[in-house]
């Protein structure tokens, strides 16, 4: 089952504890596509400018994602820059140069319209929306979005929360959104702006999965959280890209199963983890890029270990 991404193409300036990279191929519809290729076949909308060559188009035809819906217009890519320091538990954006995206105007290719998942990855709500409206017809629709448009565009952001089964935004995200701190309630005030289902990511902490009978059959219930974690890993390089690789490894895994259901929401959760912990391992699309489906098996085996609770073993 096919899933159409759209959101950010862009080049990444980074800093980190870990040195200092300039203009690396990144942006939230790269890093989500990269991860959910390895589980189902991904569609990309977005605009990229000239500086976006041969190399960087290589990346996503080496995983066999569908580009016909990248635009390719007049003028530079969207270009971020970010620093992260001590913990790199968060990035600092240092600047934001929307460039193309400013005029985007996103289309459909037609040999998208059988898209079955659509995926909303961090962007300008209101571009997030236009698809939205030209892909009535899909069977589940999630999202993310980031404290800017929280802040800055939350009136059209609200639009789209309405329209979304699953949202999946992380804990800062969650209190921004809800004006919560506590994590039961902001995602109980979050679930009433729209999403059936809401994923709440903790950085290097793990996931909370919050669903009710509502997120599968659209009946009422109380949504109960579950909770996932995250591998302890050695090397982080460069967190960038963490939260839409997570998304990326989620909903691709979504996509590839026959029904959403509990279970599959679960272990969803925890390809999530396995990939936002790959991408983290190097600068940009590095570690994706060559990252194979038997070491996704074998980080998911290991997320399983040692989240396995024997209670009959001494
Ligand atoms: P994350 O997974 O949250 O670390 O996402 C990082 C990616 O988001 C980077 O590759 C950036 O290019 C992209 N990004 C940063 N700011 C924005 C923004 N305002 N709109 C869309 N994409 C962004």
């Amino acid at each position: 089952m096919s899933i159409l991404v759209v959101g950010s193409v862009a080049f990444d300036t980074l800093s980190a504890p870990s040195g200092h990279r300039d203009r690396v191929l990144g942006g939230a519809a790269t890093h989500f596509a990269l991860a959910a290729s390895f589980f189902t076949p991904v569609r990309v909308v977005g605009v990229v400018g000239k500086d976006f060559g041969p190399r960087q188009q290589s990346v996503f035809d080496e995983k066999k994602i569908d580009t016909a819906g990248i635009e390719h217009a007049d003028g530079l890519s969207f270009h971020w820059t970010g620093s992260y320091e001590g913990t790199m538990a968060e990035a600092k954006t240092l600047g934001t140069d929307l460039n193309v995206f400013g005029s985007f105007s996103p289309k459909i290719p037609a040999s998208y319209a059988d898209s079955d998942y659509l995926f909303l990855a961090n962007i300008d709500p209101v571009l997030q929306l236009q698809v939205r409206r030209q892909m009535p017809n899909v069977k589940l629709v999630a999202g993310d979005t980031m404290n800017y448009w929280i802040n800055d565009h939350r009136e059209n952001l609200l639009k789209v929360l309405a329209e979304l089964d699953i949202l999946i935004i992380n804990d800062g995200e969650a209190r921004l959104l809800s004006g919560e701190h506590n994590l039961v309630t902001a995602a109980k005030k979050v679930m009433e702006l729209g999403p059936k289902s809401l994923v709440i990511k903790h950085g290097e902490y793990g996931a909370t999965a919050f669903f009710s009978e509502r997120s599968f059959t659209g009946s009422d219930g109380v949504p109960t959280p579950f909770r996932a974690p995250a591998l302890p890993i050695e090397t982080v390089v460069d967190p960038t890209g963490a939260g839409d690789s997570f998304a990326g490894g989620f909903y691709g895994y979504i996509a590839s199963q026959p029904k959403l259901t509990p279970a599959v929401l679960r272990k969803a959760l925890f390809y999530g983890g396995v990939m936002g912990s790959f991408a983290v391992e190097k600068f940009g699309t590095e570690r994706l890029q060559n990252t194979t489906r038997e070491e996704i098996e074998e980080r998911f085996q290991l997320f399983r270990a040692i989240s396995h609770l024997d209670i009959e073993a001494s």
